[in-house]
């Protein structure tokens, strides 16, 4: 079957003509009258709908009823198999269809059942698709947008470009246990004093020597920052150190702290804090966490706690060390020369700058003059700013900076990607948009089952 007019349709289908434009219009169908043409698979979906529908009512011929038994035989057939599909985070029903080998009509009645009119072209988001293809059987995994948009340039990495890279470090830990003490007696006792008194701009990481070595800690707020951007696809930290207060002991979020990283994978070093204090208990915290399979080395375990005071500045020096140590471990390597990826770790309005954001770059070498694209944000780089507000040229994988020339601000968790072109940064963004805009309609729907019914 080619292109068929709507009139030509309607009398197939034995229904007036304006009856018919209303149900295409219904779903969303661009038709501009009776004269106009339709798509075959449309017409095929419109057709399918209108006679089972017009079968349901009336009383069903012998062949009718023999027709729809094959079909229902072979959904039964396939219900018991569970099995696994991965999808992207938006698809078409014509696509899914195909990755699932269901016809997408049936696809389009299913929705309908949840209450959603959508047609054969319109995407979806991941969760509607996962619920979806459920009905027919199969366990839907989401694509990792990270891996996804870089699976080709991460082939292209050859182990002899990948060198060591900074560890990025993630304090976590209680409420009022000393996190922000600890970050500021780490940035304190590293940061050259002619700088220290200077205004430096918080931009939610930074980046401190030891030994001659790098290291980077994010000074996200915790968890909520650790998850978000973690269930965007991207991750962030290499090392988890945790900060338990000896005089406290292991609570609530310390808990919430380790199940974190673990779900994420992240080595954990336990930092002992507040041992100045006269109730303190470092011991006690050990025992504690043990019960969380966080065993210390003098047990026979391997996790590394260092006894520290934030306030005091005591212990300092040991906890980096050990950070050099877990990380050399772990041997943490990126291609320094390909284009830039990274991630959104904040952005805002900046009054007299436009959008900021602070991102973080995991792979290449990002530069000023480079077009970037972050999620419906595009752009080019203008100027970049160290953790310590110095205007730098260029940022390497693990460097977190202060990027300014975007058109408007990305959200935190974006993946952040160097594009050929500011032409290519633009239409990867409008896509991005685009695609947004069509979930925000597809979650709202426009009209039910009944309603279309009504009309035949
Ligand atoms: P956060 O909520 O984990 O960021 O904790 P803060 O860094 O804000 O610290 C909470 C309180 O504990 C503050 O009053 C700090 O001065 C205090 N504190 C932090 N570290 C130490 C420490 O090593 N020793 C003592 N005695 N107090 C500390
Ligand atoms: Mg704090």
């Amino acid at each position: 079957m080619s292109k068929i007019r709507v009139y030509e349709l309607a009398k197939k289908l034995g229904i007036s003509s304006k009856k018919l434009i209303s149900i295409l219009e219904d779903l969303d169908v661009d038709i501009k009258n009776h004269m106009s043409s339709l798509e075959d698979d449309m017409a095929q979906l419109i057709m399918d709908l209108i006679s089972e529908e017009k079968g349901g009512k009336k009383p069903k011929t012998e062949a009718q009823k023999s027709a729809e038994l094959p079909r229902k035989s072979e959904e039964e057939i396939n219900k018991p198999r569970v099995q696994k599909v991965i999808l992207p985070p938006k698809i078409s029903i014509k696509d899914l269809g195909t990755r699932i080998s269901i016809e997408p009509v049936k696809l389009i009645r299913k929705l309908m059942d949840f209450g959603l009119m959508v047609n054969i072209n319109a995407e979806i988001d991941f969760e509607s698709a996962k619920k979806l293809v459920k009905e027919f059987g199969y366990e839907a995994e989401e694509e990792n947008q990270l891996q996804l948009s870089n699976q080709q340039e991460v082939e292209q990495d050859r182990p002899e470009d990948l060198k060591p890279r900074p560890p990025v470090v993630t304090v976590m830990g209680h409420v009022d246990h000393g996190k922000t003490t600890l970050l500021d007696a780490i940035r304190e006792t590293k940061v050259a004093a002619s700088e220290a008194g200077g205004i430096t701009q918080h931009i939610g990481a930074s980046q401190i020597e030891k030994d001659g070595k790098t290291i980077v800690f994010l000074d996200t707020p915790g968890h909520e920052a650790f998850t978000a951007l973690r269930a965007r696809g991207a991750k962030v930290t290499d090392i988890v150190v945790l900060v338990v207060a000896a005089d406290d002991g292991v609570m609530p979020q310390t808990i919430e702290a380790i199940n974190h990283a673990k779900a994420a994978g992240v080595p954990i070093i336990v930092a002992v804090n507040k041992i100045d204090k006269p109730n303190a208990n470092p011991d006690r915290v050990k025992q504690q966490l043990a019960e969380y399979g966080l065993i210390p080395e003098e047990w026979g375990g391997d996790t590394i706690f260092v006894n520290v005071s934030a306030k005091n500045r005591t212990g300092i020096d040991h906890l980096l060390e050990m950070i050099l140590l877990v990380a050399e471990m772990a041997e943490l390597k990126a291609n320094y020369n390909r284009k830039a990826v990274g991630v959104i770790i904040e952005a805002k309005l900046d009054k007299g700058r436009g959008p900021v954001a602070t991102v973080l770059v995991q792979k290449g070498t990002l530069r000023v003059g480079d077009a970037i694209v972050a999620g419906s944000s595009y752009g080019k780089v203008r100027a970049m700013l160290d953790s310590r507000g110095k205007m730098v040229k260029s940022a390497g994988p693990s460097i977190p900076v202060e990027v300014m020339g975007f058109s408007e601000v990305p959200n935190a968790g974006d993946i952040l990607r160097v594009v050929s072109n500011e032409k290519e940064a633009r239409e990867i963004a409008e896509k991005s948009k685009e695609i947004h805009r069509e979930k925000e309609i597809i979650a709202t729907p426009k009209v039910s089952l009944d309603r279309l019914f009504d009309k035949i």
